[in-house]
């Protein structure tokens, strides 16, 4: 195994050059839980950091069933058939509770997997959200200096699993199904309010009436729910699209690309990332202190040590809470 710095010069200039196999291998490390090939990953990361690429990182949530990878499939198709580099990368949330996987399934996008201007891959599995995503987010980075035009983070619309996707995209899309007045009723506000579009998918066939007033019903809570100055007029903004049939994915593209280009003319491109860079490094924090007080057979002992003594009324959970962080300080 390589020092870190000599395997991040080693790595780089492959990267860069966007090699697959040298992609896949170093989201490997980043995945990895052992001290060396972190040590190596991060070496490589910052070595990549001020190459100054750019790609649009497009978070894409929605329901199992709702048609992710059938949407995913064909946009990445139309795209790289446009001369455009495509990377899908995941962030699922199952895999962290149960090392099963709502999205990990081989079978998916089998088309465009076998794109030589494609890049999929699954979600890491670990043991928390918090780990997948920040890995992710990483991986997200390696994506980008390997020179794709689009990152598309694809998750599953449970759980707090969209906020961290949002936390790593330019933009945010909801997949949604062709659905009655009740289910929309049912939409989680706080997803609505991180959705700069959302996307009526199945607009095909006997669904289409029931999508087209899905997408007005949307298009109609989107505008009571939020305005912001990061959003340009007519944004955010519901469309309808069919992923089976292949229509509407035009449309689609030519709004992101509106969207993202407003953003950087108004300067809101550049404050979202910039937020969100202090979000990642703030969750680092988080993560790291987590990690000294779980991992550390010593820090388990004084935390067993402490609760013990709060269970049996010998010291107070505030005394005792302070007692622990002074020692995980020293
Ligand atoms: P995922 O779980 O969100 O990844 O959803 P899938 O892409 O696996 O799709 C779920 C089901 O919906 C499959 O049976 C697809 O064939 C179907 N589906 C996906 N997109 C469309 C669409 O645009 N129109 C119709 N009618 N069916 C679709």
């Amino acid at each position: 195994l390589s020092p870190p710095d000599a395997f991040a010069e080693e790595m780089a200039p492959r990267i860069l050059r966007g090699e697959r196999r040298a992609l896949a291998r170093a989201i490997t490390l980043i995945e990895s839980g052992r001290a060396d090939h972190r040590a190596q990953a991060v070496a490589l990361l910052d070595r990549l950091k001020d190459e100054g690429r750019s790609a649009l990182r497009v978070g894409l949530s929605g329901t199992p069933g709702v048609g992710k990878s059938t949407f995913i499939e064909a946009f990445g198709m139309m795209l790289t058939g446009q001369g455009l580099r495509v990377a899908v990368l995941a962030v699922d949330p199952s895999s962290a509770r149960s090392g099963g996987s709502i999205l990990g399934d081989k079978t998916r996008m089998e088309r465009l997997s076998r794109d030589p201007n494609a890049f999929i891959r699954p979600s890491p599995s670990q043991t928390q959200l918090g780990g997948v995503a920040r890995r992710t987010r990483e991986a997200v980075a390696l994506c980008e200096a390997a020179g794709f035009d689009l990152v598309l983070i694809e998750t599953v619309g449970v759980g707090q699993s969209e906020t961290v996707v949002a936390e790593m995209s330019d933009l945010f899309l909801l997949l949604m199904a062709p659905a009655g007045g009740d289910e929309l009723q049912g939409v989680k506000r706080g997803i609505m309010e991180i959705a700069d579009m959302i996307v009526v998918n199945k607009a095909d066939g006997a669904l289409k009436t029931t999508a087209t007033r899905t997408c007005a019903d949307y298009a109609g809570a989107l505008r009571l729910l939020r305005k912001r100055p990061q959003d340009p007029p007519g944004f955010p903004k519901a469309i309808m699209v069919s992923a089976a049939e292949e229509t509407g994915l035009q449309a689609a593209w030519n709004d992101m690309q509106e969207l993202a280009a407003w953003r950087k003319a108004q300067g809101h491109w550049d404050t979202r990332r910039a937020a969100q860079a202090r979000y990642w490094f703030e969750e680092e924090v988080r993560q790291g202190l987590l990690a000294r007080l779980t991992g550390d057979p010593a820090a388990r002992a004084r935390l067993a040590d402490l609760g013990t003594q709060v269970a049996e009324g010998t010291a107070l959970p505030a005394v005792a809470a302070e007692e622990m962080l002074h020692w995980l300080g020293r």
